[in-house]
């Protein structure tokens, strides 16, 4: 039998009530999932004195989970360790490469006008240069790639040369790898999706309109894209019969969309909703104009938006239809942008060697490096140190969230010191993701009851 005395609450419970206020909880060192059932109808709080009141059964559970640890542990230090290993230590590489900046698509809400590149096959040379002396130099045991543009797509010929040449060199230096893309799904028809998927292009996040009557996401002729990019979901559903792929369907959340989201729902479920191999992500339409002559533009999409909060409420609610693999984003070290490290970097369509692959124009700091035509590879070592923390923030040693942020959730915000409201809406993300889950099917929620 435990000695409740001898154990405190880890500092990495991270806690939050349902809508039926069930107390939600999740350790983001041990990432389990438990649920508190409330028998009252009172709101409860995870505190000692509330968990005496458990049997011994569930306390053992609690230590077991390292919800409560021993008193003698100091997780501020541990801190210190995870950053070591996960994120100074990494032995994964993650190159974004746009494959070029053009687009076929002319979407009502893309404010992105560059200057349009394409990389040359010198320059995808230049690439494979780069990831072998970082394999060299590193050690790295794994390499992640995602395509990204533009269209990647459009840039078809460019990735297939690439992919022939990062097999060999993972055959030579004896290194896994594996890729990812963000396509508008136009061209994704079933002979370039089992090319990809035979060239180990295993993720895929592919957006669409949500409904086939209404257009957001329009050619660069005007014409409505849903009914192709649809067409070519169901094609790869039928007739790709390997289960090692995921697609993730997105949606951009207008107020016509959310108005209508029974039938977004209903649509996407009788097709997708009983394969695994599908995921869906909504995400609100932003006004993400940024110059003044942005301005018309920005004010014809103005009345359609809507708030992050009504989007998730309808992740809340559709859960059990749609896998928003919640889970999934509430692991332990599973961050999508590895730009504040020293493992993460973009390559641009024009082959500028860049870290944020977001903020593409006006942000100097972003730009360390150039591929040029040749396929000559030169890094500013002096720009990249300044993405590089060797240490987390002080206030991420106090941070329940921290084994899921590792305080690499932003590398501009970090290097800009304005991390304060990115820590916010992670961390809202986080409790948002764990109430989503919840309320999935199968779920992994272990259900508690006292008394
Ligand atoms: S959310 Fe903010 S404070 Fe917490 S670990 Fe991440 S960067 Fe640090
Ligand atoms: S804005 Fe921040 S999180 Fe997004 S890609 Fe850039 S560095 Fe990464």
């Amino acid at each position: 039998m435990n000695n409740l005395n001898e154990y405190k609450l880890s500092m990495f419970n991270i806690v939050k009530e349902d809508k039926n206020r069930n107390l939600l909880i999740t350790n983001t060192l041990s990432n389990v999932l438990i649920k508190i059932l409330n028998t009252t109808n009172k709101t409860i709080e995870l505190n000692k004195n509330f968990l005496s009141t458990f049997n011994h059964e569930y306390i053992n559970l609690f230590i077991k989970t390292g919800v409560l640890i021993p008193n003698h542990i100091n997780e501020h230090q541990i801190i210190d360790d995870i950053y070591f290993n996960e994120v100074i230590k990494n032995e994964r590489l993650d190159i974004i490469i746009l494959t070029t900046n053009r687009c076929n698509f002319s979407c009502a809400y893309c404010f992105q006008k560059r200057e349009t590149y394409d990389l040359k096959l010198s320059q995808y040379d230049g690439i494979i240069k780069f990831i072998e002396q970082k394999i060299i130099d590193k050690g790295y045991k794994n390499i992640k790639i995602r395509w990204f543009g533009g269209e990647p797509l459009l840039g078809k010929k460019g990735m297939l040369y690439f992919l022939e040449k990062i097999k060999l060199l993972s055959q030579k230096y004896k290194v896994s790898y594996g890729c990812g893309i963000i396509t508008n799904g136009y061209l994704l028809d079933l002979d370039t999706f089992k090319i990809l998927f035979k060239n180990k292009v295993i993720n895929y996040q592919i957006t669409i309109d949500g409904l086939p009557d209404v257009s957001y996401r329009f050619l660069n002729n005007g014409k409505p894209s849903f009914d192709k990019i649809f067409e070519n979901l169901i094609n790869i559903r039928d007739n790709i019969k390997f289960n090692m792929f995921l697609i993730t369907i997105r949606i951009n959340f207008t107020r016509e969309i959310l108005n209508r989201i029974d039938e977004v729902i209903e649509l996407f479920y009788k097709e997708f909703g009983h394969d695994k191999r599908f995921g869906f992500s909504f995400i609100p339409v932003f006004d993400w104009s940024y110059k003044d002559s942005d301005f018309m533009k920005a004010q014809q999409i103005k009345s359609q938006l809507i708030t992050e909060e009504e989007v998730i409420s309808v992740m809340k609610k559709y859960v059990d239809k749609l896998d928003f693999k919640a889970w999934t984003n509430l692991k332990f070290a599973n961050n999508e942008c590895w730009a504040g490290t020293p493992h993460g970097y973009t390559i641009d369509a024009n082959g500028d060697i860049l870290k944020c692959d977001f903020k593409l124009d006006d942000f100097k700091a972003n730009n360390i490096g150039k591929i040029d035509l040749l396929g000559n590879v030169y890094l500013d070592y002096n720009r990249e140190s300044k993405w590089i923390f060797e240490s987390p923030l002080p206030e991420c040693y106090s941070c329940s969230y921290f084994p899921l942020c590792l305080s690499t959730s932003c590398g501009a915000a970090k290097l800009d010191g304005i991390m304060k409201n990115k820590c916010a809406s992670f961390k809202s993300m986080a409790l948002d993701y764990l109430e989503i889950e919840s309320y999935a099917k199968n779920n992994k929620f272990y259900e508690v009851k006292n008394g």
